[in-house]
């Protein structure tokens, strides 16, 4: 039988750097050079005499059949196995048969050299697998991502730019076609399945064009503040943004666009979005929970001054019915004193006045109403409230101090809700100072201007103060120490005041004195707020 290999080849093998081994038709090995017993750690001297396929061990679900069948009809094969080595390791292999004849042209071996791919193929693994995570995560978040293609933007943006306009963002609020053109050039070329349930309609291919159709008017500059974020080279711009569906619904949503160097170097911007409508009808009914509990408990703190209301209004209605009487008097006379009857007169419209200006008050806090934010000056709501709980104040003997800084700016809030706020703290000192018999009772109101713009009220009395247990605990929920309190009013107050942006602390006096210190912290009103003309009526 014909040899598969003549020894002056041997040695011309033995030369290779690559693996080189030669079996016959029955697959038994008859030459192993050195670089095939590096390669698969077998000596040469084992593998000589053993048959290739049961001592290299193919892995993974390549055929080895169907290459022998291609090396016996072309003579060759080329192709990439998976082998194991002594050592029973994986080795990735790009391979070469070539198939040796005799004479008579019948098949006598095959010489196969093969080098080793294990390194790139452990990349290429990597990658797929890395590309499969990267898919799924694409298709399994519940957010919307999009691949943008944004070249024929950039080309347009490098012109633009050479045209010498450098205020981009400027250029941009003037020019809104442009950004139209911009978002028309701007182009989709993946997006994931949520991104189709969200604003398609169900079709992907449909999805795959301009973005424009996303973009109402309102949120344009939006995309174009992400144009100037990526050439300021940030690595990102995240907004909240109105953006709409393909079938005309607008949803509120958090707008995240990606820079990245290796993206944008590609032309490609990525995008996530994630749907708020849910969580801003949530915070909208939490308002309108908030603006209700608000209501009742205004309600209720006017319940507690009816005692108060109700004197305020017979006072000047006393007033009225003893002017009219004398009036009619002056009438009645003989002699009438017109005179007289004229200043009876005025008495009583100026009487009357005094109670239209108690109901008007009264309605406006019983009446219930969204919150309006307005600018307005505290001190003015300060004294207002003091008139509100005047009768309190003068049945429980309290002395009122007032320290109201002068040119205090203004702060923007609802007026009926601050009103509430402070007449809820007065009420509060009021109760707290009654449970202290015959003591002196002192109310000390004081405004400041802060040196970080801020404006600070103290509300300061001489009550028993607060335990150290019920500190903590004060802005609890009907949290109460009182027989017939509710325990609702700090806990609203503290709402109030943190949604005009400031914040409430409640302690005990720091003069050594016995009593409690409220603190009411509210940023002044800024230059934005006061072109926006809230009044200040
Ligand atoms: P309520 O007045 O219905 O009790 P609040 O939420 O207004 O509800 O007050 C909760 C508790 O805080 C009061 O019951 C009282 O114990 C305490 N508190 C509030 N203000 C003062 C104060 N000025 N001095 C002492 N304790 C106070």
């Amino acid at each position: 039988m014909t040899k598969p290999i003549t020894r002056a080849e041997a040695e011309v093998f033995e030369l290779f750097h690559e693996s080189v081994f030669v079996r016959d038709m029955q697959g038994q090995i008859h030459f192993w050079n050195s670089a095939s017993e590096t390669l698969y750690e077998w000596s040469s001297q084992l593998a000589v005499g053993s048959n290739a396929r049961a001592l290299l061990q193919c892995q993974g679900t390549g055929r080895p059949e169907a290459a022998d069948a291609k090396l016996l009809a072309d003579g060759h094969w080329r192709g990439e196995l998976c082998r194991t080595t002594a050592s029973g390791g994986r080795r990735d292999v790009n391979v070469r048969w070539s198939l040796r004849r005799d004479a008579s042209g019948a098949p006598v071996g095959i010489i196969e050299t093969s080098h080793d791919i294990s390194a790139a193929k452990e990349i290429e693994r990597r990658l797929i697998d890395s590309e499969y995570r990267y898919r799924n995560l694409f298709q399994a978040m519940a957010a919307s991502f999009w691949e943008l293609d944004f070249t024929k933007v950039g080309a347009k943006l490098r012109v633009l730019l050479d045209s010498g306009v450098e205020d981009l963002e400027t250029y941009f609020q003037d020019h809104p076609e442009v950004v139209r053109e911009y978002l028309r050039d701007t182009r989709v070329i993946d997006l994931n399945d949520h991104s189709v349930r969200l604003f398609g309609r169900g079709n992907r291919e449909e999805m795959l064009g301009s973005v424009d159709p996303y973009w109402p008017d309102a949120s344009i500059q939006v995309y174009a503040r992400c144009i100037v974020k990526s050439l300021a080279r940030h690595p990102n711009n995240i907004e909240v943004t109105r953006l709409q569906t393909l079938d005309g619904r607008e949803l509120e949503c958090l707008f995240t666009a990606c820079f990245s160097k290796e993206n944008m170097a590609r032309g490609i911007i990525l995008i996530g979005i994630i749907d708020l409508s849910e969580q801003v009808a949530a915070r909208q009914a939490l308002e309108v929970m908030q603006t209700e509990l608000a209501h009742a408990a205004r309600i209720s703190i006017l319940g507690e001054l009816t005692a108060s209301i109700t004197h305020e209004i017979n006072q000047p209605l006393g007033a009225i019915s003893a002017y009219a009487e004398a009036g009619l008097r002056w009438l009645r006379r003989p002699d009438p004193d017109l005179k007289e009857v004229e200043m009876a007169l005025q008495s009583i419209v100026s009487e009357a006045k005094r109670t239209d200006d108690v109901i008007t008050r009264v309605r406006n806090m019983a009446v219930r109403r969204a919150p309006a934010e307005c600018v307005i000056p505290i001190n003015d709501v300060i004294r207002e409230s003091l008139q509100f709980t005047r009768h309190q104040l003068q049945k429980h003997r309290v002395r009122v101090e007032l320290e109201l800084a002068s040119s205090l700016p203004d702060i923007k809030a609802d007026r009926v809700l601050i009103q509430q706020v402070m007449v809820n703290l007065v009420m509060n000192a009021v109760q707290a100072m009654a449970l202290k018999e015959n003591a002196g009772r002192e109310l000390f109101i004081q405004t400041t201007h802060l040196l970080d713009g801020k404006i600070a009220v103290h509300i300061v009395d001489s009550g028993p103060g607060i335990s150290e247990d019920h500190l903590e605990r004060l802005f609890e929920s009907f949290f109460t120490t009182k027989a017939t309190g509710m325990g609702m009013g700090l806990p609203i107050c503290r709402s109030i005041i943190e949604a005009a942006g400031g914040e409430i602390k409640l302690a005990n006096r720091s003069d050594g004195q016995q009593g409690a210190d409220i603190v009411l912290t509210l940023p002044e009103a800024t230059a934005d707020c006061l072109m926006g003309g809230g009044n200040s009526v």
